[in-house]
């Protein structure tokens, strides 16, 4: 039996854990949380809101599946890496952020770090063949792909919530939208992958087949694909080493076209940004995290623009320090000092 502590579970990626969960009679639910739906009964320990880790303590996981969303999936993170228990990563936002930090984590523990999100998780089963040389991650490009910044200027909410290929909660729609998801996604490669920044490529394949490719020293590369189903990464990181059997159809190749393009990161500049973040290092990711979580916030509640998401994160990142956390309360307060400086810049 594998105990599973599964945090965020009201959530997109929560519900359709739950429905893996229930389908494998070798996983056990033995701890649930939520950010604020009641969730009484879903598990034999559940919590709303607040500091998980005395719950986890409590329900002794073998495997944390992180699905909250945002820097308040951190503790949970930080716990199962410092521990040593096996982490099935979806809350990219917790690793993005603390990076070194939870990489020294990890070292401690001693525990495996399994990517949930799809590109990752196809990633790495890629290099489970060889040393990666290089990654590609591929982007749907969202619902905006191909338009012009004038036309994005008066996007609302409610077009940012239309994506073609997934079917996912708000921020991380949008963060689709803004390509800012595919930024978090590079920084998060490179974390979990320990690849320089211009060894990680991104490309746009509008149907979401391809999830990942890994390029290898002897021009060899190896590509995963699937249909866009988050039930096949979130079943291979609760089930690994095993690969289990999931509903999810055999894959039709005459079905959609493979066709892959350069993205336009001039007008989507959050992809840009987002790498440069990286590359600077210290506590710009998690600025560039912060500041993308408040300004997603305000356009999903109608106060700013599509287009200032970019302008406001790029202000903030220009007037952070950036300097490395060299524990989690500095990175607490570059987190905090981020949030504050978005409406200052
Ligand atoms: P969602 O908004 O649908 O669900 C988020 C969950 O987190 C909910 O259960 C919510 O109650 C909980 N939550 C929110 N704030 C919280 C807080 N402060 N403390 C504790 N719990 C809190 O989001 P989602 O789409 O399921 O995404 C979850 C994470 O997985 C995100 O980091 C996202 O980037 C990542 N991810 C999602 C997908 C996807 O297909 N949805 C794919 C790849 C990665
Ligand atoms: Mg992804």
């Amino acid at each position: 039996m594998t105990r599973v502590a599964l945090l965020g579970a009201t959530g997109s990626i929560g519900r359709q854990a739950i429905e893996v969960i229930e389908a494998r009679p070798e996983l056990e639910l033995v701890a649930a949380t939520s950010g604020s739906t009641p969730i009484d009964g879903l598990a034999p320990l559940t919590q709303v809101g607040g500091d998980p880790t005395d719950l986890l303590e409590r329900a002794r996981p073998d495997v944390v599946l992180n699905a909250t969303v945002g820097f308040a999936g951190l503790p949970a993170t930080m716990w199962a890496l410092e521990r040593g228990v096996t982490l099935a990563l979806a809350n990219k936002e917790s690793l993005v952020a603390a990076g070194d930090l939870a990489l020294a984590a990890k070292e401690r523990g001693g525990g495996a770090l399994l990517p949930v999100d799809s590109e990752h998780s196809a990633l790495f089963q890629c290099a489970l063949a060889g040393e990666p040389e290089a990654v590609v991650l591929t982007a749907s490009g969202g619902p905006f792909r191909g338009r012009t910044a004038d036309e994005l200027a008066d996007v609302t909410a409610a077009d940012a919530l239309a994506h073609p290929t997934w079917n996912m909660g708000a921020k991380i729609t949008v963060d689709s939208a803004t390509l800012a998801n595919k930024g978090l996604e590079v920084i998060e490669a490179h974390f979990l992958f320990g690849l320089p920044y211009d060894r990680i490529e991104v490309v746009v394949h509008p149907t979401s087949i391809v999830h990942g490719i890994v390029r290898f020293r002897d021009g060899a590369a190896l590509a995963h694909l699937g249909y866009p189903d988050m039930r096949v990464p979130i079943s291979y990181a609760l089930t690994y080493p095993e690969r289990a059997a999931t509903p999810v159809p055999p894959l039709d190749l005459t079905a959609g076209p493979l066709e892959f393009f350069e993205p336009d990161t001039e007008t989507f500049r959050m992809l840009a940004l987002a790498r440069e973040a990286g590359v600077r290092g210290g506590t710009f990711p998690c600025a560039f995290n912060a500041a993308n979580e408040v300004a997603v916030a305000a356009f999903l509640e109608g106060r700013i623009g599509f287009l200032e998401i970019a302008s406001l994160v790029e202000s903030v990142l220009a007037d952070v320090d950036g300097a490395p956390a060299r524990d989690l309360d500095e990175l607490r307060e570059a987190d905090r000092q981020a949030r504050e400086q978005v409406w200052v810049s």
